[in-house]
């Protein structure tokens, strides 16, 4: 194994570099202590209890609560060569007692866990034999009935401390709010951790809110222009996701719904071919996701509007784990606030308990209308200064126009004082408008003066107005009187002309061309359609061979990995193991396989000669060499002379392949050119001219230097 942990780094999991707090973190668990990691979700947790697992003595526990992110962790690290499993019930009973027997006889360096198995047996005395280095446990929030996601079974390990003493403990978790936090280190004993906040910011990610209109049109249209990126939608209702699935299906997208109430071999097909790539789209509740390891979920939309900003972050935060670009969307409509209102008020909770999710709720609903940087809003939401604009939400991009629009104000506001404050959204709209239906005549409204008054808007205009007045306040809305709007103080302000009122300017859904090519990808130049052309053929291979393993894609290599190699094309072992994720037992796994694919794909798209590939031209020399060759054939054959063919040969022995160059040259003119050389003292790099002179021309430039190349391989004189 590595001693220590930038080696280990770059070993097993083929990265240069530490993120923030990444060191530090793995630090204080080498020295022994306890310490609690909050990180956003991707902000890379892992690494900071595997790489202390693989470097101390002794196994390490995690304590995870999911199964299948259990899996995918041990398999993501057998795949770089560390030994690792789990135990939990999905493993038959010969299955466990094998686990076991490795761990017992210290094959093993980590070891997953579910709580409930831990305290089940003799897990405990088993333990006790292990040597335990230390205990990780993930997701630790489950611990605390604060948290979004309490699990009884976690509360069991508060037991944890009192019977290891010893036995460091690392907790993690991406949930942001104090409380929680505090409570975390109560339940576990561990007031004295070390804490480490890592920010919360994931500039990664693109944030635009969108008006809730023709929303599957918009989904569509944004899907069209990102074919083969696979994404999440989340929907409020299972129902939704059934139909907004069949849509999308209906429009020849490959698209899956997901939802609680679905048998469980089917929820879990469908997560599987999406863990695969063989599923682009899944529309889900927000039953999915927790657990889910996917790092090349390229965006993540809300159809409708989260309860709270928690929920929200958290789930954005499933796309783009892997640190490449990717973008999130949510759709937003002031029908959408009071769906998620008449929610809390219909539902059983106490009135204290309603306040607080009101509070909530109204918290993401400001999110939703900012007219500042949506990423300032987000980080000040969980303490996290961010005090610029990030430049990639649609705030920053596309900054709003807004206009006065006291008159339009004053205009609805009179038509709900007209209607004795009895008219909701529908019927104001039709009012304004003047549109005479039935239920308008019904009522006698088209005999009111302010019966369209505003026939110069179109309806989605209106609703749009209002909606945005409503949200800042300028009436009230009754929910238990159907929704009807209500004046307040603000409200007869406006009214007596005391107050101004500014609003943002309507786009129409075709308008929004500046938006949408926000949104699409930009006209690429040749070169970044070439490069996309080979990220393509290195995903295809990729997806081969996890099907062959029956593993999904990403546990071969991330797609910023794969991205690496198509912008790097590396095409020798040094070059390869230099891309970000190709550790040592990954390219000893795949690294030929990528290398090959990127020759045919360079060879089909280049003339031969050019540079687009650096290095590629010594791989056809040594292919050729290793197919029996010689220097006059390969020479012949590529129509270059035996000397460039010869450096070819020795530059690719000094970079670590194995080639035999003294059966390149015979034992009397290595001899002659070496006294030579001796004889007027070459040093490395030296012109070799004097040297050609010397020998009288007798030998060329190729045979010198590979007399020279064999001389230094044997510790020669320079
Ligand atoms: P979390 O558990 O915090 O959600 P992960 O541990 O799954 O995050 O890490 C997210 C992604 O970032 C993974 O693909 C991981 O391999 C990658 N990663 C972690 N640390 C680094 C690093 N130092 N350099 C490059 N990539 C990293
Ligand atoms: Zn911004």
């Amino acid at each position: 194994m590595a001693s220590d942990k930038k080696e280990a780094l770059k070993k097993y999991f083929g990265y240069d570099s530490f993120r923030e707090h990444q060191a530090e973190i793995i630090d204080t668990v080498m020295r022994g202590n306890d310490c609690f990691v909050l990180m956003p979700t991707g902000g890379g947790k892992s690494i900071c209890f595997q790489i202390p697992a693989i470097l101390k003595e002794g196994l390490t526990v995690v304590i995870s609560p999911l199964i299948a992110l259990m899996k995918d962790q041990v398999e993501a690290l057998t795949g770089n060569g560390v030994p690792a499993a789990f135990l939990n019930s999905t493993l038959s009973a010969s299955e466990q007692d094998q686990i076991i027997r490795r761990a017992q006889t210290g094959d093993l360096k980590l070891l997953y866990i579910a709580p409930e198995r831990l305290f089940s047996g003799n897990t405990f005395e088993l333990l006790k034999e292990w040597n335990v280095s230390f205990f990780a446990i993930d997701e630790s929030h489950c611990i605390s009935s604060w948290g979004h996601d309490f699990r009884p079974e976690y509360r069991l390990l508060s037991s944890l401390k009192i019977r290891f003493p010893q036995v460091p403990v690392i907790a993690l978790t991406a949930t942001a709010d104090r409380v929680t936090r505090r409570d975390i280190l109560k339940q576990l004993k561990i007031e004295g951790a070390q804490t480490f906040l890592t920010s919360f910011d994931r500039p990664n990610l693109s944030l635009s809110v969108l008006p809730g209109r023709k929303r599957l049109q918009q989904i569509q249209d944004f899907i069209n222009k990102r074919q083969n990126q696979s994404g999440i939608i989340y929907c409020l209702s299972r129902k939704s996701t059934e139909s907004v699935a069949g849509s999308l299906k209906n429009a020849g997208l490959k698209a899956e719904y997901y939802h609680a109430g679905l048998p469980a071999d089917k929820r879990s097909k469908v997560q599987e071919a999406f863990l695969r790539d063989d599923l682009q789209i899944i529309v889900a509740t927000i039953a999915f996701g927790m657990g889910i390891d996917k790092s090349n979920v390229r965006w993540v939309i809300h159809y409708n509007l989260p309860s709270n900003v928690e929920s929200f972050y958290q789930e954005i935060g499933r796309a783009g784990r892997d640190g490449l670009p990717s973008d999130t969307v949510l759709f937003y409509s002031y029908m959408d606030i009071m769906t998620r209102q008449d929610m809390i008020n219909n539902s059983d909770q106490s009135s204290e308990q309603k306040e607080l999710l009101h509070a909530k709720l109204n918290r993401m609903k400001q999110y939703a209308e900012t007219d500042i940087c949506r990423r300032r809003v987000l980080l000040n939401y969980f303490n996290d200064s961010f005090d610029r604009d990030c430049g990639n939400c649609d705030v920053c991009k596309n900054p709003r126009s807004r206009f006065d629009a006291t008159v339009l104000a004053q205009k609805a506001l009179s038509g709900i004082a007209r209607t004795d404050q009895k008219v909701a959204m529908g019927m104001l709209v039709d009012i304004l408008r003047g549109s005479k239906n039935r239920n308008v005549l019904q009522h006698g409204y088209e005999r009111l003066p302010t019966f369209g008054v505003g026939s110069e808007l179109k309806g989605e205009e209106w609703t749009e107005y209002i909606g945005q007045l409503l949200n800042s306040g300028a009436m009230d809305i009754a929910y238990d009187e159907a929704h009807s709007f209500k004046l307040n103080a603000v409200s007869r302000q406006i009214l007596k002309g005391e107050r101004k009122v500014e609003l943002v300017k309507f786009i129409p859904l075709n308008e929004r061309k500046a938006r949408e090519e926000e949104l699409a990808p930009r006209e690429k130049p040749k070169k970044e359609i070439i490069r996309d052309a080979l990220f393509d053929r290195l995903r295809t291979l990729r997806k081969q061979l996890a099907d062959s393993l029956g593993v999904p894609p990403y546990v071969v290599f991330s797609d910023a990995t794969i991205s690496e190699m198509a912008q790097q094309k590396p095409v020798s072992e040094m070059q390869m193991k230099s891309i970000s994720g190709v550790g040592a037992e990954k390219f000893r796994r795949y690294g030929e396989t990528f290398i090959n694919e990127i020759l045919d794909f360079a060879r089909e798209n280049f003339k031969p000669g050019t540079r687009a590939v650096a290095g590629m031209t010594f791989i056809e020399t040594l292919n050729l060499f290793k197919s029996g060759s010689s220097i006059q054939s390969i020479a012949e054959q590529r129509g270059l002379s035996t000397t460039t063919v010869i450096s070819h040969l020795i530059k690719l022995e000094e970079e670590g392949h194995e080639l035999d160059l003294e059966s390149l040259v015979d034992e009397q003119t290595y001899q002659t050119i070496i006294k030579a050389a001796e004889e007027i003292q070459v040093r490395k790099n030296d012109p070799l001219k004097p040297l050609f002179e010397l020998l009288n021309e007798k030998f060329d430039y190729g045979q010198i230097r590979l007399a020279l190349a064999i001389l230094e391989k044997k510790g020669g004189f320079f």
